[in-house]
């Protein structure tokens, strides 16, 4: 019997007996391990309703969330566990990656040596490798945390965070002045053309949209591979515009306390109204759907609903000046909810940088640096699949040989063209391909409504 009829064979079985959860379990680990991502991922939330908070599922799940590089909902679904004390390290593990797939290669790194201190058979050297190294030791006080939590709110904290009094705070975002503009971003033309037409002009001319009947308000989605800008754009939209920016993972909001979310979410709206003109920004806009895999439909439903009853506003003044931008990896698990006219309407694609945009993202990295004559197209022509974070990964680490060197010379020496060729064989991209393959996979079988439509020439090849 070949893969693809045992599989099948398999399907049907657990179609006709859905309440069997070894057989369930089974063929959800059969479909992660063919590849059917999208299909386990089901078989994983059916076996997860049958057995909830099951490790081994949870971790199917979060796998199967994470080769879809939906970073975050990978993150929601394994956090009520990660807070368990005793937790099998292996779900440490897979949240490092997440973690790192979301960008945040510091967090990832505690999380990964937490989990190899307990297990060092868990250890995964790949990735090991692309974690940030540990930080320097500053103050002698300051021991990285270990072991298993003592209780619930355990875990370990952002370092960079007063100590929680309780689950409603955890997520007080913090208002920074952003230091970049669309000038800091490179490439992207058409992605800024729409982020102006939609955040910029309706603030800076009201009286030509009102003209049209149009008011400024709801929100834009971005959406693209990890690390391609999205984050930096939203950064670049509110300094382009002189207004602040508040910076919000979703994860961070939701969290295990029926309740609190909602009220997380409340003062994060509250905290920009009081900022504006404020970009407020939402990372990992996926991780609300991936909540209806633990059994809390309804609980996922109204904070939806409240998301959206903030992003609508009370009256029509309420969000005047605020400008609400989400960004996604995984924009398929979005609620289409969030998409309606007014909402997030027309998503937009922050796609993964051709050769030109490479050399420009190269050039922006390295203006402020002591420079040699530089060849940027050469460098671009040799990072075929990398994004702006890969590229960022390879300026850093180049410079830091650089800055080495310079060291034991006592003068500053140049960074040159064969630097950064160098520092590119070190680096290992983000799996873009992975992306696409998800993304093609959506946009062809499941683009009904045509909001994927701008990755059409994308997923083909032809950009
Ligand atoms: P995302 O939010 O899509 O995961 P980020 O915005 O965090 O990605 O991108 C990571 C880093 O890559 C940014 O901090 C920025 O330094 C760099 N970068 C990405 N795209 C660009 C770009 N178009 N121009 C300049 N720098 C970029």
């Amino acid at each position: 019997m070949s893969d693809d009829a045992g599989l099948q064979a398999l399907r049907e079985a657990a179609r006709l007996s859905p309440d069997n959860l070894p057989l369930r379990r089974h063929l959800a680990g059969q479909l992660l391990a063919g590849g059917y991502l999208a299909d386990a991922e089901a078989e994983f939330r059916g076996a997860l309703a049958l057995a909830p908070r099951d490790a081994e599922l949870t971790a199917g799940l979060a796998e199967a969330f994470i080769r879809q590089s939906a970073h975050g909902a990978a993150l929601a679904a394994l956090e009520p566990l990660l807070d368990t004390p005793g937790h099998p390290p292996v779900l440490g593990v897979l949240a490092a990656r997440a973690l790192l797939g979301e960008g945040d290669p510091a967090q990832a790194a505690r999380r990964y040596q937490e989990a190899v201190s307990r297990d060092p058979s868990v250890g995964d050297a790949d990735l090991a490798a692309r974690l940030a190294p540990p930080p320097p030791p500053p103050p002698p006080q300051a021991a990285p945390h270990a072991g298993p939590h003592a209780g619930p709110h355990a875990a370990p904290a952002p370092a960079y965070h007063a100590p929680s009094p309780g689950p409603a705070d955890r997520a007080t975002a913090e208002v920074e002045h952003s230091q970049v503009s669309f000038a800091d971003v490179a490439g992207m033309e058409a992605v800024k053309e729409a982020l102006r037409v939609k955040l910029l002009l309706p603030l800076q001319q009201p009286e030509l949209f009102a003209a049209f009947g149009k008011r400024a308000g709801g929100g834009v989605l971005l959406y693209g591979p990890p690390g391609a800008g999205k984050t930096h754009l939203a950064r670049a939209a509110a300094g382009e515009l002189g207004a602040k920016f508040v910076n919000v993972g979703l994860a961070d909001i939701l969290d295990m306390y029926i309740g609190s979310s909602e009220r997380n979410l409340r003062a994060t709206f509250d905290l920009a109204r009081r900022n504006r003109p404020c970009v407020l920004f939402f990372d990992e806009v996926d991780a609300l759907a991936a909540r209806r895999s633990d059994m809390r439909q309804a609980h996922t439903r109204q904070l939806v609903n409240q998301f959206l009853a903030e992003l609508d506003g009370v009256d029509e003044h309420a969000n005047e000046g605020v400008l609400v931008l989400a960004a996604t990896n995984a924009p398929w698990y979005v609620d289409p909810a969030f998409r309606r006219p007014g909402r997030f309407d027309q998503p937009v694609l922050v796609p993964p940088p051709d050769a030109a945009a490479r050399a420009a993202i190269l050039r922006i990295l390295c203006r402020d640096k002591p420079l040699a004559e530089m060849d940027y197209d050469a460098v671009a022509r040799v990072t075929d699949h990398f994004v702006g974070a890969d590229l960022k990964g390879l300026v850093d680490r180049a410079v830091e040989a650089k800055l080495q060197q310079s060291i034991s010379a006592g003068r500053p020496i140049p960074l040159t063209t064969p630097d950064l060729l160098a520092a590119a064989q070190t680096i290992r991209p983000t799996a873009v391909h992975e992306w696409m393959a998800t993304a093609r996979n959506y946009v062809m079988h499941a683009n009904d409504s045509g909001a994927w439509d701008e990755l059409l020439p994308w997923v083909k090849g032809k950009r």
